[in-house]
């Protein structure tokens, strides 16, 4: 029985590598660290992705798991995504390159961080553009429920703030 079937976990990885977070197009989900687990049934052609949430109420989320079933069933599998809270996702979880291409895209990325999980008073990060500490936080609510808008006293540009959870 060594007939048809051969995609393996590593594939699935790689493939996850080309689905963007919807909130944050510029990187992926491989990126921002939210896929926990991927478990493979090769005999079964299954497969089930365990997603960690980033932020309570994203509205992201069901972006994403249809996003990632979408590109899994190009290997001719079932895909399954859940929702995990096994672990929490923190902003520690986001790769060096997701951090490179967030400051590339003109967001901030969030400290890494952070003693515990709790979610924290946002505090506002150096300026993408200038670099300047010198920013203050517009608004708690920015475009979307994960991000928020901050302001820099120095080159007075907006830039936006990826909320740290
Ligand atoms: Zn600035």
């Amino acid at each position: 029985m060594t007939d048809t079937f051969v995609v393996s976990e590593e594939t699935l990885w790689d493939a996850l590598h080309d689905v963007p977070d919807p909130e944050l197009p510029h990187i992926s989900l491989i990126d921002l660290g939210v896929i926990l687990r991927v478990e493979l049934d090769t005999q079964a052609a299954f497969a089930r992705v365990l997603l960690m949430p980033t932020f309570l109420g994203c509205p992201a989320l069901e972006m994403m798991r249809d996003m990632i079933r979408e590109r899994l069933e190009q290997f001719d599998i079932t895909v399954q995504v859940d929702v995990t809270d096994e672990q929490i996702w923190t902003s520690d979880r986001i790769s060096e390159e997701g951090r490179r291409k967030l400051e590339e895209a003109g967001i901030a990325p969030p400290a890494p961080n952070n003693q515990n999980n709790t979610i924290m008073l946002l505090e506002p990060a150096p300026c993408p553009h200038c670099g300047s500490r010198k920013t203050s936080l517009e608004s708690a609510f920015g475009p979307t429920l994960c991000r928020a808008i901050a302001h820099c006293r120095d080159c007075k540009q907006p830039f936006e703030q990826f909320k740290p959870l």
